[in-house]
């Protein structure tokens, strides 16, 4: 089906996305694979063709678009190229968002230049070892101390963790026996802060070019001019981001599911089995098809979610329904896939093997598909 959500500039910009990725990332990847993570030079590349800084006003040196659908190119882009870029991604679609929202006029001075040159990576740690899904529970502890918050806790499986220069760091300032989810604030570490501690680069069993870190906060001194947005709102500046980071997974979802869709129909062309070529056979047209059905449902929902974005209108409901639907389809259709590569598909230098694996965390970070399943049903009121 024709998709109408896009203009001339879009698909413009789209192609030139295109041949950076080919000349960029797709050369690189098992390097980066290998290192577990992306150099930095790579975010200046970015920046050079104006990705980082879209959504960053112009006296910044951003784009000042407000509309997500130049983001949403890059990051189809992206996907349909079979690759995850975790770090890259929640730099620009998780983290920034946070800034463009709640960042002040001082800090919009300090920090957006770095965004949108290349110069600054940042991460988002909110997860803890004991603390994941019921986000109401952070320990990490941030006591007032003059001019300065003192800053405590354990965070775990921070993506781009072990390389970023920012992190906004979810931390309790006060507690109400009545309501845990008030008292979290939200404040910005800086690289370079004595007291803050980058653990283990996580080993994965997929998105392995991203680095995946444990922090420690060990008597951080923070400024309070480090403070994003107001003390004690965190839970609802989270609830009001979500919904896009949620469907900027979608998106990814449904790129790197189309991405295994074109790589099975060039495979099941090529091989031969029993003397014909594997797309000969009907129960290959078959799954095909049918995975081709489930890219279409995606793509309706992901468009219609994506101008319900733009209008300021989608709801934390309608963002997990997209993201769980897009997720759960990524699964079974990169599965399916795999399945048509025989055992090459299970060979980690064949890429549907990195899309099976880098797949499978989709359904778990930004809020899992059970606490999707929460978000919906309480909408029903259930
Ligand atoms: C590769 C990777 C990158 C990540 N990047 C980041 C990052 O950059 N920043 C960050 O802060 N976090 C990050 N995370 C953490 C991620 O968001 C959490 O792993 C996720 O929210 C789940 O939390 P948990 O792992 O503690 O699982 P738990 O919350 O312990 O959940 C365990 C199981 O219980 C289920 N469950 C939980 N609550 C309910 C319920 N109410 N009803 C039914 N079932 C339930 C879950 O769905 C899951 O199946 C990342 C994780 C991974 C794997």
């Amino acid at each position: 089906m024709q998709r109408t959500i896009f203009t001339e500039d879009h698909e413009a910009f789209r192609d030139s996305v295109r041949q950076f990725i080919a000349k960029e990332i797709t050369p690189n990847l098992p390097e980066w694979e290998a290192a577990g993570f992306i150099p930095r030079d790579f975010y200046k590349k970015t920046a050079e063709i104006g990705i980082n800084g879209l959504q960053i006003p112009d006296q910044y040196g951003g784009g000042g678009i407000d509309s997500f659908l130049f983001n949403t190119v890059v990051y189809e882009e992206i996907g349909y190229a079979a690759a995850s870029l975790g770090g890259f991604q929640v730099h620009l679609n998780t983290v920034l968002p946070y800034f463009l929202e709640y960042a002040g006029e001082e800090q919009r001075d300090r920090w957006f230049p770095g965004f949108a040159d290349g110069s600054l990576v940042s991460a988002i740690a909110m997860t803890e070892p004991g603390i994941g899904s019921d986000l109401a529970g952070v320990t990490t502890t941030a006591v007032r101390d003059g001019d300065d918050y003192i800053l405590n806790g354990n965070k775990t499986f921070i993506t781009g963790g072990i390389n970023a220069d920012l992190v906004i760091v979810v931390a309790r300032t006060s507690k109400d026996p009545e309501n845990r989810r008030k008292g979290l604030s939200l404040l910005v570490v800086e690289g370079d802060m004595p007291g803050f501690i980058r653990g283990r680069n996580l080993h994965k069993i997929g998105m392995k070019s991203s680095d995946t870190a444990e922090l420690t906060f060990d008597n951080v001194r923070v400024p309070a001019r480090n403070l994003l947005g107001e003390e004690g709102a965190a839970f609802k500046m989270l609830a009001h981001n979500l919904p896009q980071e949620r469907l900027s997974i979608a998106i990814t979802g449904l790129a790197t599911a189309t991405a295994a869709v074109n790589l099975a129909i060039d495979y099941a062309k090529e091989r031969l089995v029993f003397g014909k070529p594997l797309a000969d056979f009907q129960n290959t047209k078959f799954v095909l098809a049918e995975c081709a059905t489930e890219l279409q449902a995606g793509q309706a929902l992901v468009d219609q979610a994506l101008i319900a974005l733009d209008g300021g209108t989608l709801t934390p409901a309608d963002a997990a329904k997209v993201k769980l639907f897009c997720t759960e389809m990524q699964a079974r259709v990169i599965d399916k896939c795999l399945q048509v590569h025989g055992g090459y598909g299970y060979m980690s230098e064949y890429p549907i093997a990195r899309l099976y694996a880098d797949a499978r965390v989709t359904r778990i970070f930004g809020g899992t598909s059970e606490v999707m399943k929460s978000v919906i049903s309480k909408s029903m009121g259930l």
